[in-house]
């Protein structure tokens, strides 16, 4: 046990490279540097989420889950998910919004303190994306509570979010 701990504590930690064409690519490194300052300034070093299923495949949460994960950490940024609404600042939302979801969703969006962000992630939170006109869906996170920004993709990569998150926070400021 001893043995282990000093290893720990003595041995270098390695770095796990990032992804090509995350920090690799200098308008993303700009975009990942600008990132940080956001969130250092606007939200002191603590932004945090809650992310809520509305109906979707379920490919949207995966990808979000990965920015945890050792290779994207988006923890470094001072970002982290929370499991209640009154303990977050911005309501990430993916899937079409079914009618199961929607009341569900308004009242997580009720009980976020002010002020708050939406960002309706994925093509479905967009607008229904495959199940657009489907009887059971709202078609889009728009049409049951105010949306602040949207990141397309189906599923949006981690680096999508990352960066569609960092152009969406600016909202925080005006
Ligand atoms: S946008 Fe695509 S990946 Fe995301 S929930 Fe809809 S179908 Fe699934």
């Amino acid at each position: 046990m001893l043995k282990e701990i000093f290893k720990n504590v003595f041995t270098k930690k390695k770095a796990i490279p990032f992804p090509e064409g995350f920090d690799v690519d200098p308008d993303q490194a700009v975009k990942v540097i600008d990132f940080q300052r956001k969130i250092d300034t606007i939200f002191h070093r603590s932004l945090r989420i809650r992310f809520v299923d509305a109906g979707s495949c379920n490919a949207c949460e995966w990808e979000g889950t990965a920015l945890m994960n050792p290779i994207y950490d988006i923890q470094r940024f001072g970002i982290d998910f929370v499991a209640s609404p009154r303990h977050a600042d911005l309501l990430l939302v993916s899937g079409p919004v079914t009618r199961q979801m929607e009341l569900a969703l308004r009242r997580t969006y009720a009980a976020m303190p002010e002020p708050k962000l939406v960002v309706a992630c994925g093509d479905c939170a967009m607008n229904g994306g495959i199940y657009q006109g489907n009887y059971a869906v709202t078609d889009g996170v728009g049409n049951v509570i105010p949306v602040d920004g949207h990141i397309p993709g189906c599923p949006p990569t981690p680096t999508a979010i990352l960066l569609g998150l960092s152009t969406i926070i600016d909202k925080f400021t005006k």
